[in-house]
């Protein structure tokens, strides 16, 4: 079985770097953030402060989540419904943080990454895949780069898409994220003391996917 852990802060280049593994080595993609994003979400679409641990438990518990892959590409289904692109939205970003901070929530999350990631071969990307959900991984990296140039990065993802975003109000939310992440209580943001840092600043996603590929395939 092989489990690639790729971890890292937001914009650091992951997502696409683990969809180039994964389609290279034949392998799944699994996006542990869509899944703390539907959390965010369904919390939104409940009514419900993401803050409140008491109140989001219960929603948590019986959240109605499926990971289903379409043409080899996630689709987040929340209560039978494709969000996927609803989850990309800024908005829901903040909330997807704060709410991944609950142990409720990142107990459930990371059962289901658990049973996936036994199931098959896939890369997974996310914060604490090497530190917490998959300790025993046999290839574990942890990409990063300065918050000025993954800000510059989500906003050309984001414009491209067609949304109105803000560069400066992006970078501070990049960076308010990256503290929440990192200084959480529970499974926080960390570099796995066995995983190698790769600075991707001034690599294309191609360089850094290519270094992790004949990494793996060294064995
Ligand atoms: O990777 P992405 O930006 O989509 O993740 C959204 C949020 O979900 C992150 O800011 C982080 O708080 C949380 N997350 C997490 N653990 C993971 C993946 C994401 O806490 N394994």
């Amino acid at each position: 079985m092989i489990n690639i852990a790729l971890d890292g802060p937001a914009g650091s280049g992951k997502s696409t770097v683990a969809k180039i593994i994964a389609k290279d080595l034949d392998i799944l993609y699994l996006d542990t953030g869509a899944m703390y994003r539907a959390c965010g979400l369904k919390c939104k679409k409940e009514g419900v402060s993401v803050k409140d641990e008491e109140k989001v438990r219960p929603i948590i518990e019986n959240i109605d989540l499926k990971i289903e892959y379409k043409d080899g590409a996630q689709v987040t289904v929340l209560d039978g419904v494709d969000v996927s692109s609803e989850i990309r939205k800024p908005e829901i970003s903040m909330l997807a943080s704060d709410v991944s901070a609950l142990k409720c929530v990142r107990l459930k999350m990371v059962e289901m990454q658990r049973k996936i990631a036994g199931k098959m071969d896939c890369v997974l990307d996310g914060r604490d895949i090497g530190s917490f959900v998959l300790p025993k991984a046999e290839y574990k990296y942890y990409v990063t780069a300065d918050s000025k140039i993954r800000a510059e990065r989500r906003y050309k993802e984001l414009t491209e898409r067609g949304e109105t975003v803000d560069f400066d109000a992006l970078h501070e939310e990049i960076k308010r994220r990256d503290y929440n992440d990192s200084h959480r209580d529970f499974a926080p943001l960390t570099k796995a003391a066995d995983a190698k840092v790769i600075d991707t600043s001034e690599m294309t996603a191609r360089q850094v996917a290519d270094t992790i590929i004949s990494d793996v395939k060294k064995g």
